[in-house]
């Protein structure tokens, strides 16, 4: 949990407790509860034949490691274009989300609790790929020859997906 230390609506210091059925932060002057939530965020498994993309980071954490294509939705968006437009913004590929796969939440000590939504993506033509700028690469792999992903709910996705595959 993100620390609140002033309301952010009066600017008085916070108190902390239980306060509507959870430990929060929250504000005796101006009665402002400051409830705290989970960034969703699309994680994407696209593959063609036995092959699954993968990008390499451009920045941290996990710079230079090999991740799922994906990021933060952006506000207003649902799950399916921030979904799409991580896509196009760090391979260069159109596509499709076809379905939810499954999903994994974290405590991320920069950008807080997220949630991880797991989606698979039919993507429209492979001949458009080129790493983006979130990017230092982005390629295909075998997936039974894939590098170990830097993220564990990366790794707990593409687990999913596999297993249902099979
Ligand atoms: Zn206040």
């Amino acid at each position: 949990m993100k620390k609140l230390h002033y309301c952010s609506n009066c600017g008085e210091k916070n108190s902390f407790g239980r306060k509507d059925g959870n430990i929060r932060y929250y504000c005796l002057k101006c009665e402002t509860i400051h409830y705290q939530n989970p960034k969703p965020t699309a994680t994407l498994i696209c593959t063609k034949n036995d092959e699954i993309l993968l990008v390499k980071r451009a920045f941290n954490p996990g710079k230079g490691e090999w991740s799922l294509p994906g990021g933060f939705l952006e506000l207003g968006e649902t799950l399916e274009e921030g979904a799409e437009r991580e896509l196009k913004e760090e391979t260069n590929l159109n596509g499709k989300v076809v379905k939810l796969i499954g999903n994994c939440s974290y405590f991320n000590s920069i950008f807080g609790d997220i949630l991880l939504l797991g989606l698979e993506v039919k993507v429209d033509d492979w001949k458009d790929l080129v790493a983006g700028d979130d990017a230092l690469d982005a390629k295909l792999f075998k997936v039974n020859k894939c590098p170990k992903l830097v993220f564990e709910c990366h790794q707990k996705i593409f687990d999913m997906y596999i297993k249902n595959k099979i």
